[in-house]
């Protein structure tokens, strides 16, 4: 019997000329070859039956399926998802975002070499390029501010072989512009990634503004329902094979067929969340921005921020993501007291759930570095992720425990 190979499948389930949301429903999925169930099924099995001659068979490769770490059925079936939506030749999954992220610095870096960082980034990515890579491995990194391009451009070094950046910023919302970074990467033959874990499609696909590499933290938007984690890698096929034949088969960040079966139906209702997630959030900051007890409101969506006009340029104007950094009057007392008086908003990490999620960051990220804008600075930070509630109730909720903190 021959070893299972899913580019060799019928091809009906894989659509390519149709709009986002019909591929969101169908691409990727396949039915079942042995029970004709119409879903693919979770396959929980560590390993496939060998070809006659297993011989032939290459231990690393990761299209063949025979071992769950090179690949698996339901990682292959989101893979093929996740690249349909993105537009990409090919995604290659990982068991969490950061696992992501790090296949790529750990394929394509190496001792030497240099990197361009945004000095706003997720906190594990701002450890990696401060602290672990270049302490453990040699490599260097000049961190920038990523809106002043010519500061971009400057740090780039005959030894530089990344620019990193995040379209919009974890957890400040700093707006990146993409389609900017990439003209100075080609100029300088330097690879682009772009994580784009608070803007995923159809919002914006990082690889037609010229990204060789776009990740997302599938724990977050594309999963959707905060019970499973996930990461993902899209670009073009060379790299991503390397990527899998490097990161995955030798690494091992592998995600599980249960985890990779929950985001591939959480993502079937991807763009009808994302337009509510987006639309509420639009709501939310516009009411924290009126209030008078409010200190500021970092919202891409508000004409105060700082990046408003890349990011209706560059995401088209159908949202700003539905995230935003804000801050009550008053001192971290202050504001955790204003989060224990919420009652429908919990106070958790991650975003991107169906619930609405705060988390009082506090005033500075790791490193103590003055990255964060001043208002950030002086009163510290919430970061709030709004979830598929109702606008209206969203919005009590914040005015109720308001009232709490400053009565
Ligand atoms: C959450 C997050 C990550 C990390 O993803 P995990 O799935 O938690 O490992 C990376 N980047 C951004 C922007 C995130 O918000």
């Amino acid at each position: 019997m021959e070893a299972r190979n899913i580019k060799q499948r019928p091809d009906k389930d894989q659509p390519t000329s149709l709009s986002f949301d019909s591929q969101a429903v169908h691409s990727g999925n396949i039915t079942d070859a042995t029970t004709g169930a119409i879903r693919t099924p979770i396959v929980m099995a560590n390993s496939y039956k060998l070809p006659d001659d297993p011989s032939s068979l290459d231990w690393s490769d990761s299209q063949t399926l025979f071992y769950n770490r090179n690949s698996g059925h339901n990682q292959l079936c989101l893979e093929r998802k996740l690249a349909a939506m993105e537009r990409a030749e090919e995604a290659v999954v990982f068991s969490t975002g950061v696992a992501a992220l790090h296949a790529i610095f750990f394929t394509f870096l190496k001792s030497g070499d240099h990197v361009v960082v945004s000095d706003v980034t997720y906190e594990a990515v701002w450890r990696l390029f401060g602290e672990l890579l270049p302490e453990r491995y040699g490599i260097e990194t000049t961190f920038v501010d990523i809106n002043d391009l010519a500061a971009v451009r400057a740090a780039v070094r005959p030894n530089t072989k990344l620019i990193h950046a995040e379209t919009i910023a974890n957890p400040t919302t700093k707006v990146a512009d993409v389609a900017a970074l990439a003209a100075i990467a080609q100029d300088s033959s330097v690879m682009l990634s772009i994580d784009a874990t608070f803007t995923p499609p159809p919002m914006f696909r990082g690889l037609e503004h010229g990204a060789d590499f776009v990740v997302h933290s599938l724990t977050k938007y594309i999963n959707g329902h905060g019970d499973a984690m996930g990461g993902a890698v899209v670009g073009r096929a060379g790299l991503m094979q390397k990527l899998k034949g490097d990161a995955l088969v030798d690494v091992g960040g592998s995600i599980s067929p249960f985890n990779a079966w929950l985001i591939m139906r959480g993502s079937v209702t991807l763009p009808l969340r994302l337009a509510r997630h987006m639309s509420t959030a639009q709501t939310v900051a516009a009411f924290l921005d009126q209030d008078p007890r409010i200190a500021y409101v970092m919202f891409p969506g508000l004409r105060s921020h700082p990046q408003h006009d890349l990011a209706l340029r560059q995401f088209g104007g159908t949202g700003y993501g539905a995230v935003m950094a804000f801050a009550v009057k008053g001192n971290p007392e202050v504001q955790n007291r204003f989060v224990a008086n919420l009652r429908l908003i919990t106070s958790a990490v991650s975003l991107g759930h169906d619930e609405s999620l705060i988390v009082h960051v506090g005033k500075e990220g790791r490193g103590g570095s003055d990255r964060y804008p001043d208002m950030l600075r002086e009163y510290g930070h919430l970061r709030l992720s709004i979830g598929l509630e109702d606008p209206d109730d969203l919005i009590a909720d914040i005015k109720f425990a308001l009232g709490e903190t400053f009565s």
